[in-house]
């Protein structure tokens, strides 16, 4: 079957969430992720754990038992992996939408596999896929990597993270703790007030104590194979480099949208439109679902306040249909 009521692009945990809600509300659907089940998650950093708590990541009140509150990543690829087989979701993994045309009132969507026509669509894509660059000289080395996976990779080796926020704090403070020899560069006079609260009184120790080197006001200006130079309070500092952690974030895939006819903000922030009781874009029966809803503004959404976009479309979907 290629015809469908929806079709979910994204099997994140929110294109999960929805396609079990339209399950449940008795609609045709299918849900079509580029990657493996949770692709993003699948790729964070192998020990990393979530800020919330587990049962603030579920979805449909399906419990998540986690051995301490705050899950890991692998527990979260147990939980939503199961979600996924226990209910059998409709979902095609490693195909990737294309594109997407509507044409009168039906959409046409073009994957790497097939084409699928429905009556209303749901962008959950997320914005892990599309890294922010620093835009310097030696970004494209090979030594430089804008995701982080694992510290043990990075033993007895100079390091320079860049970041002042979750990802970059953790993986600063995981490989200082397997021997890296870790120098932190920071746009700001602090580390982000993000940072979770567990984890931040770590950090401003380690630095204190000069385990871990800092730059505050800093910005990285040239990579080299074998060093960095970093602009500092009005100096230039060139030092003895390995590898380069550039963890300053990560945006939604901002063209795709456009193509699409959603609507931006035009300030810096590039907030898609959509009606907040629906989800509904400007774009008559296409909807947004999950972290893609922020634009610029990643740390707006997240799991624990996004999951009810999934029962919110949906009721939308059935409002109209009766
Ligand atoms: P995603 O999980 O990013 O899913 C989007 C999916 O769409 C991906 O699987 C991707 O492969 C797929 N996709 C993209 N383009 C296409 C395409 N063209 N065709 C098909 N598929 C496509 N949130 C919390 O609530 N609590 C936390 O503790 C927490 N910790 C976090 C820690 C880190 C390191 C990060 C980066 C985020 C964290 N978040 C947390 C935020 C939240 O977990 C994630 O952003 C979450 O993955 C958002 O879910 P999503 O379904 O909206 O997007």
């Amino acid at each position: 079957m290629n015809n469908f009521d929806l079709v979910i692009v994204g099997g994140g945990p929110i294109g999960i969430a929805c396609g079990l809600e339209a399950q449940k509300k008795g609609l045709s659907y299918l849900i079509v992720e580029k990657g493996a089940i949770v692709n993003s998650l699948y790729h964070y950093p192998i020990n990393m754990q979530f800020f919330s708590s587990s049962e603030k990541l579920e979805i449909d009140e399906i419990p998540f038992i986690s051995n301490e509150a705050k899950p890991k990543r692998n527990e979260a690829l147990e939980y939503y992996r199961r979600i996924v087989t226990s209910n059998k979701l409709n979902i095609h993994l490693f195909e990737a939408v294309e594109a997407i045309k509507k044409i009168d009132t039906t959409f046409s969507i073009k994957t790497s596999k097939s084409t699928y026509t429905a009556k209303h669509v749901v962008i959950a894509t997320g914005f892990y896929d599309i890294p922010n660059q620093l835009n310097i000289p030696g970004e494209d080395l090979e030594k430089v990597s804008h995701y982080y996976h694992d510290p043990h990779f990075y033993a007895q080796q100079k390091i320079a993270v860049v970041g002042a926020s979750n990802s970059a704090i953790d993986a600063a403070l995981e490989c200082y703790r397997k021997g890296a020899e870790v120098t932190l560069i920071i746009r700001g006079e602090e580390v982000g007030q993000r940072v979770k609260y567990w984890v931040r009184p770590d950090i401003i120790n380690r630095i204190e104590e000069g385990s871990i080197k800092v730059y505050y006001k800093a910005s990285l200006t040239e990579i080299a194979p074998k060093n960095i130079s970093i602009a500092s309070a009005g100096k230039k500092v060139t030092i003895a480099n390995d590898f380069v952690l550039a963890l300053i974030g990560y945006k939604p895939n901002f063209e795709f949208l456009k193509k699409l006819g959603i609507t931006l903000s035009p300030d810096d922030k590039k907030l898609p439109t959509y009606n907040p009781d629906t989800m509904e874009t400007n774009i008559e029966n296409l909807y947004l679902a999950g972290v893609i809803c922020g634009g610029m503004e990643t740390h707006k959404w997240f799991i624990e306040n996004s999951r009810i976009h999934a029962p919110m479309i949906m009721n939308a979907i059935l409002a109209k249909s009766n």
